[in-house]
């Protein structure tokens, strides 16, 4: 059995496919962050997590954790990938370039125009400095606000004004539990 309404695809309405690279993790230090910026893909509509340069295997337990309770199976982690490779992969079958930085021109003013052209993108995020190449290589570098804050909220708010809110209705078809809304309570069930 499905918790989902049959009458809504809404994995179908998010009607591009979003890639998530990760830069300069460092194992230790930013473990909770990029689990977080994983999760965020994952909740909000991503298909893939890319993380940079080194393998991390807790952060690829909690999110598969993550994914056989409350599912979304199709969504795919590469730890340990060369971010340049993956750059070039994703440009050479057409994907647009999204690097997530405040230094970039503002989402209110490129959204409209990334949200036409693109049919499948990868969004770049970093940690504490970004080199120079990937400002480069970029088709577009975009500013949540022209102020520093964190890769976690960059990312919810790109996807979100990306899909317009659509992707918080969501459901994973795979998933084993599932949440009753309610005002007070935690109410959680599994699926029979
Ligand atoms: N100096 C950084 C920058 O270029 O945005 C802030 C570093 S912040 C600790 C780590 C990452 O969060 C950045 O690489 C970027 O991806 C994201 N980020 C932080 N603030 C942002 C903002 N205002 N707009 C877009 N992305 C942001």
């Amino acid at each position: 059995m499905s918790v989902c309404p049959e009458d809504r695809n809404i994995r179908q309405a998010l009607n591009r496919d979003v890639h998530v690279l990760r830069l300069g993790h460092r194992p230790g230090r930013d473990r909770r962050i990029t689990t977080h910026v994983a999760l965020v893909a994952r909740a909000f509509g991503a298909r893939t997590f890319f993380l940079a340069d080194v393998s991390d295997p807790t952060i690829t337990r909690s999110i598969s954790k993550v994914i056989s309770r409350w599912g979304g199976s199709y969504f795919q982690i590469h730890d340990n990938v060369d971010p340049l490779s993956v750059i070039r992969e994703f440009r050479g079958r057409g994907a647009c370039i999204v690097h997530l930085t405040m230094y970039g021109l503002p989402i209110t003013k490129v959204i409209d125009d990334i949200s036409s052209r693109c049919r499948e993108i990868l969004v770049i995020v970093g940690a504490e400095k970004v080199e120079r190449i990937f400002y480069e290589i970029s088709d577009y570098n975009v500013a949540i606000g022209a102020q520093p804050h964190s890769e976690v909220s960059a990312l919810a708010i790109f996807l979100d004004r990306l899909w317009k809110g659509i992707e918080l209705e969501l459901c994973f078809h795979d998933a084993k539990y599932y949440i009753i809304p309610s005002a007070k309570n935690k109410v959680v069930r599994k699926v029979e």
